[in-house]
């Protein structure tokens, strides 16, 4: 995991910046990490009185004491004494409030204080939403985004026009642990620079379980892209 990777810089001082943002960048030197957390997709690294928010794009990358070649630009890049991270593709910010006022922990499916309890409820106070919406609410799920929300409906069987009410609990269940499970293996994937070789139904032709052609289709209130199998995805309404 990155945050683990960062974890060596903790306690470190910036000693300069090469920056490539609107953003001013130069308030952080000399200044030094105080801790790393993330939020969903937000890797957010923290100084004494304000956060660097980090928000990686689809393509979003860190680099740790290497660069990607030349041709690559770099959004930004913070040199320690022995070390070096750098960021290509993502959104930066400054954060200036307390991270706690900001930040709801336990929506978020990667923290340590994920409360798939407090999600369930959630759930029941929309059971005419469909699941396609349910799983890119943020307030709910933070951290999920489209091609995972597809990817775990594929994984759980479930078809994206589900209603949330009449989907079993016990399916519900194995939806909440999989988005866990698939947010985790999504980061090693994507950290190797892989992550696409491993999508089951984003972007493919043919299910793999029944070889039936895949639906493509723009779901929900946003229209967001979605795939998925009439055999063997379940559509619960
Ligand atoms: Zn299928």
């Amino acid at each position: 995991m990155w945050k683990e990777d960062i974890q060596p810089f903790v306690g470190k001082k910036v000693m300069a910046v090469e920056n490539n943002t609107k953003l001013d960048a130069d308030r952080m030197l000399n200044k030094s990490i105080t801790k790393v957390k993330t939020w969903g997709k937000h890797f957010l690294i923290c100084f004494d009185d304000f956060t660097l928010r980090i928000h990686f794009l689809m393509f979003g990358d860190l680099y740790i004491n290497r660069r990607k070649p030349p041709e690559k630009p770099i959004k930004l890049s913070m040199q320690f004494a022995d070390g070096e991270l750098v960021l290509y593709n993502c959104a930066l910010r400054f954060i200036e409030e307390p991270l706690d006022e900001v930040y709801d922990w336990s929506t978020d499916v990667m923290s340590e204080v994920w409360n798939p309890k407090a999600a369930m409820e959630k759930l029941k106070a929309i059971p005419d939403a469909l699941v396609c919406d349910a799983l890119l609410n943020q307030d709910i799920f933070s951290g999920v985004g489209n091609i995972m929300k597809n990817e775990v409906l594929f994984r759980t069987c479930v078809q994206p026009l589900s209603m949330v009410g009449k989907i079993p609990l016990k399916k519900w269940e194995e939806i909440l642990s999989e988005l866990v499970i698939y947010s985790y293996q999504f980061l090693e994937w994507r950290k190797a620079g892989e992550f696409q070789r491993h999508w089951e139904v984003n972007a493919r032709k043919l299910c793999p379980r029944d070889k039936a052609p895949f639906i493509k289709a723009y779901l929900g209130v946003d229209q967001r892209r979605s795939y998925y199998c009439t055999l063997c995805q379940v559509l619960y309404q």
